[in-house]
Order: C-alpha cells, then sequence, then structure tokens
C-alpha cells in the first residue's frame, strides 16, 4: 500500500522538515503489524514528493494474534484485502512515523508548520464504502479537490463489475498537520473498519485529531459512527463532546429523581455539599458534572466563593443551566463569578487546575469502570483541588424504594451503584494513591442495615500548600 506526499511550496525539499524524515534518505520501521519504509522518489526546489510504503505482514498478524498457526486453516485470515489497501493499519503508520508532523510540530522550522503549502497527496488503493458520492462528502467540505478513480473487481473479468476500490488524489493548500488529520480519521471512516478493538481510547483519538474541524462537518454523525464501529455508547459520548447530543439527560435525570424524591434526597445532597466546601473556606470551586445547575444556583448564594465553574459533557444540560441559572439576566459581577464550561472528566483539562475545592455529585457512576481511572488523574492529580466532596448512591439503600424493580439501578444511564465497602474501599485507594485524607458520611436517612441512600466521601489533600484552607470536620451527617 503506497501513500505519497507531493508538494510544489518552494522550496519543496522543505517538505523534509515537516515530515523530519532526510529527503535523501530510505527509512525504514518497525510496527506490530509489519514494516513501513519512507522514501522520497523525487526531491528538487520545484517539486518533492515523500512516499510511505506500508508492507503488512498477514502471516505473522494472524500468528501473533492466535499465538500459533491454528489447524483450522482459514484462507480469508491469510488471504484478503488489508495488505494492499489503504486502512487502519495506514492510520497507525501515519502516527507513528509522521507522529511530529502530525501534531504540528518542528523543532527546526516552526513557522513551516504554520504555513498553508500546496499539497497533493495520492492513495494507491483506498476502499470506500459508500463510493465515491461519500468520498467526496467526506473531502469536499474541508476544501479539498477530490480526484477518484474506481478499480474494476478483475480486468480479465470485465462483467465482475466494480470493485469498492478507488486510486484516490487529494489536493488542498492548507498546512501538513491538517491534511495528515484528515486523512488519519477519515481513511478508516471510508473502508469502515478497523483492525483493533475500539473502546473510550478512541474517542480520544478522535477528539485528538478531529476536533478543530469535525463539528461542522456536514457527515460529522456518519464519520463518528463508523469511526467508533457503530458503539452507541461511545458515538453518543463522542457526539456529546462535539457539540451534537441527541440524548435526552433531562428524561433520565427525572427519573432518577422521582425515585429518590419522596425522601427529598438531591435538596439534602446539595446543602451538604454547600456546607463543607463552605467550611474549608474555599474561594475557588468547581462543580464537576454540574448537570442543569442545581447546586450551581446553592453556591451562587454564598459571597464566600468568588468563582464557580460549572462542567459537564453534556451540551444540552448546560444549556438547560444556563436558562435556569437566567444566566443572561445576571447582573454582570455575578456573571463574572459563574464559567459554565463543557468537557469531559476523563480528559485532562488545565482549566480545571489550581481550584480551591470541587463538587462531584452523582457523577461517577454515570463513568464507565473502564474510564474510572483516567477520571481519577484527570482530578486527583491534575487538576488536584485542595478538597473534593463526592457523592454517589449506596446500592444497599435500592432495597427501600418501592418503585424501584429488585436488581435495576436508579437511573438508566448508571454503569454501576457500589455498596459502602466498596466506596470505601475505592476512597482508600485515591487517598494512597494521590495523597488525599478522606473522610465518608451517609447522606438521607439512615437505615442501620442498609445505611443511608446517598454516600458521601470528603478528600482533602494532604501536601502542598493548604492556602489557609482547613480540612473539613469528620462528624457523620445523617438525617432523618
Ligand atoms: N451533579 C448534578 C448532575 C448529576 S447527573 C446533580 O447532582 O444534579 C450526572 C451528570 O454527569 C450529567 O449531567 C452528565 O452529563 C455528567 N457527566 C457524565 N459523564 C461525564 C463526563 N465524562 N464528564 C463530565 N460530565 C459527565
Amino acid at each position: 500500500m503506497l501513500l505519497t506526499i507531493t508538494t510544489t511550496y518552494s522550496p519543496a525539499t522543505d517538505l523534509g522538515f515537516l515530515l523530519h524524515k532526510h529527503p535523501e534518505r530510505l527509512q525504514t520501521f518497525d510496527l506490530a503489524f509489519g514494516q513501513v519504509h519512507v522514501f522520497y522518489p523525487e526531491a528538487n526546489t520545484e517539486k518533492c514528493t515523500a512516499a510511505l510504503l506500508l508492507e503488512i505482514d498477514s502471516v505473522g498478524l494472524v500468528r501473533r494474534y492466535h499465538g500459533q498457526v491454528r489447524d483450522n486453516f482459514a484462507l480469508a485470515e491469510y488471504v484478503n484485502d488489508r495488505p494492499y489497501v489503504a486502512s487502519s493499519f495506514m492510520s497507525v503508520a501515519i502516527a507513528k512515523v509522521f507522529s511530529s508532523a502530525l501534531s504540528g510540530k518542528s523543532k527546526d522550522r516552526p513557522e513551516l508548520v504554520e504555513t498553508p503549502i500546496p499539497l497533493s497527496v495520492k492513495l494507491s488503493t483506498l476502499p470506500c464504502r459508500g463510493g465515491e458520492i461519500f468520498l467526496r462528502r467526506l473531502f469536499e467540505p474541508l476544501g479539498y479537490t477530490v480526484h477518484a478513480e474506481r478499480h474494476v473487481l478483475d480486468g480479465r473479468f470485465p462483467d465482475w463489475g466494480e470493485s469498492r476500490y478507488f486510486s484516490v488524489t487529494l489536493d488542498k493548500i492548507c498546512r501538513l498537520s491538517e491534511f495528515l488529520k484528515h486523512l488519519y480519521v477519515l481513511i478508516p471512516v471510508l473502508d469502515d473498519e478497523k483492525h483493533y478493538w475500539v473502546d473510550e481510547a478512541e474517542i480520544e483519538k478522535l477528539l485528538k485529531h478531529g476536533n478543530d474541524w469535525l463539528s461542522d462537518h456536514p457527515e460529522q454523525e456518519s464519520i463518528v459512527n463508523r469511526y467508533l464501529k457503530y458503539q452507541r455508547r461511545l458515538t453518543r459520548q463522542a457526539l456529546s463532546l462535539l457539540g451534537e447530543t441527541e440524548v435526552d439527560d433531562a428524561v433520565q435525570a427525572q427519573e432518577e429523581e422521582q425515585i429518590e424524591d419522596r425522601i427529598g434526597l438531591n435538596e439534602i445532597r446539595l446543602t451538604k455539599t454547600t456546607e463543607v466546601i463552605k467550611q474549608s473556606g474555599a474561594k475557588r470551586v468547581l462543580d464537576l458534572g454540574c448537570g442543569e445547575g442545581k447546586l450551581l444556583r446553592n453556591l451562587l448564594k454564598e459571597k464566600q466563593f468568588e468563582e464557580i465553574v460549572g462542567m459537564d459533557v453534556s451540551h444540552q444540560s448546560l444549556k438547560i443551566a444556563q436558562k435556569r441559572l437566567h444566566y443572561d439576566r445576571l447582573p454582570e459581577k455575578q456573571k463574572q463569578r459563574l464559567n459554565l464550561l463543557q468537557g469531559s472528566l476523563c480528559y485532562r483539562d488545565k482549566r480545571l487546575e489550581g481550584y480551591d475545592a470541587a463538587a462531584v455529585i452523582e457523577v461517577i457512576e454515570h463513568l464507565d469502570a473502564s474510564r474510572l481511572s483516567a477520571f481519577e488523574r484527570v482530578l486527583f492529580e491534575f487538576a488536584c483541588p485542595q478538597i473534593v466532596v463526592l457523592t454517589t448512591p449506596n446500592v444497599e439503600y435500592n432495597v427501600k424504594f418501592e418503585n424501584l424493580p429488585a436488581g435495576r439501578f436508579r437511573h438508566r444511564d448508571h454503569r454501576f451503584e457500589w455498596t459502602r465497602t466498596e466506596f470505601q474501599s475505592w476512597a482508600s485507594h485515591i487517598s494512597k494513591r494521590f495523597g488525599y485524607a478522606f473522610t465518608f458520611h451517609p447522606i438521607g436517612p439512615t437505615d442501620e442495615n442498609v445505611g443511608s441512600p446517598t454516600q458521601m466521601a470528603v478528600f482533602s489533600r494532604e501536601s502542598g500548600d493548604k492556602s489557609g484552607l482547613e480540612i473539613p470536620p469528620t462528624r457523620e451527617f445523617s438525617e432523618s
């Protein structure tokens, strides 16, 4: 499989600086699935072409996947189109071999990275599910001139018709990193396949390489669906991060409220949270997973809090929060105290650093268990506020909710609900790993057998400058 990148920028050999590959050298890189060779078929001041040749070791791949050659020899595993077409293997190769160019870095020529240059990319064989129409729909809105030539299925047998394979040339005057990002995402989208298991980490890659251009792309939904292999849980999250949420969070939140309503649990939770944060002396506060802004409303009433940030992954919830807080009608001074951010707690976010306190109320149970460790680092290692007030349902209490069928969680989107022991052991893991002391508090009416409906942990950073903040009192909260 061959991909070539040509420029007529003058001097064209500057392409070597952009790709971090010397035009006079042939270089070979070993990847898990074969080898990649980079070389320049032509390199002069008027025109320079870099070629990336992918050699996939299909036999090695099958052996590695199965640990050994299997007895029941499956021909399709050895004889398939993968070595000959541009696919997710190509995206991995681009990310590996042209990593600096992809992320727009150049040690020697930083100004060049920012310069739009005439570029032409040829892909010898690109599988396009959806045909030329879909190919054009992907690249033309991004400003590319597209030339596509369809291959017949087999030249010897014209009756067999046309294949889904195309030779494609894409032309555009732009920064090289922009071009590579489009290729990185869109090649596997056109192929509609991935050679590896797709999970949450794939959202991160999609956002890293697609954030600048996917939000406005008319085919955003098809791109996200194909890129994430139609896994609804993942596509919903990605679309929401890109600002296109179709999830009706409000309806689901209402269901949970109805279940817990009889005991006014939400109100108790929010009052206690505000009280604990206030007692810590915090001035700058984060409400992470703020939802529709109920805690934000309580926090705004307290003059002690000079800066309040609400963050949520859902645009829809943030819009509701803005409306419920009458943000547009707030006096200028109040407006300056409040900031609403869209973002995910599973990705490191510099905007969250340097705060005194963070509330994470009824949020962690919405995170996939596999993303919990990412969340832990984002909050306790990178944002690392002085105190964290975190609540989550106590699953043991569910037996006391008459209108909740046995074995069901309180909310359709909950990925887990913990017992008291599970929550405490998670809290003590946080404490050990990130250097936070913690106290544990029941919230809501406490039953002697099953405990309280909500459980709260208050984490206080053990080391570093506490800026005069006090650790909140460790007294138990129990309502009745
Ligand atoms: N804290 C609010 C809302 C709780 S509902 C309250 O107590 O009323 C859970 C909220 O977490 C939802 O608004 C959901 O959009 C948000 N959420 C889920 N996953 C998230 C993530 N990865 N990053 C940020 N917010 C998230």
